[in-house]
């Protein structure tokens, strides 16, 4: 865990207002998949969503919204394939709504290494 050591007896989302807290006040750490960014504290969704949205913002003027529609799914795609590469393309295809073969061009685009044969579980 990387989370600089700091804990909160409750962390907000800075976008969404999403809370994360235990029960009975303890102080915890920052929950796995958020960050603590200079641009603020984000929910995994929240990051994902920033990801879109910066994607999108470099669309050009006028772009369509099959285009937007492409870019912002692109973003998604990457963002979590580089948030953890060794999660199987199913895995990351069904996280983003998407397709196998989505995820495995997302990967050749990126230079993200292949998942590796065998399911790794976690936890
Ligand atoms: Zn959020």
């Amino acid at each position: 865990m990387s989370t600089n050591g700091s804990t909160a007896s409750q962390w907000q989302c800075d976008r969404c207002g999403m809370t994360a807290s235990q029960q009975g006040g303890e102080k915890i750490a920052l929950p796995a998949n958020w960050v603590n960014s200079d641009g603020g504290l984000f929910c995994l969704a929240c990051r994902r969503e920033r990801a879109a949205e910066a994607a999108i913002d470099e669309a050009p003027e006028g772009s369509s919204h099959k285009i937007r529609a492409d870019l912002r799914r692109d973003a998604i795609l990457g963002f979590e394939v580089t948030r953890d590469p060794e999660r199987p393309n199913a895995v990351i295809a069904q996280a983003c709504k998407s397709s196998v073969s989505a995820v495995a061009s997302t990967r050749t685009r990126l230079g993200a290494p292949e998942a590796p044969a065998r399911t790794r579980r976690r936890g």
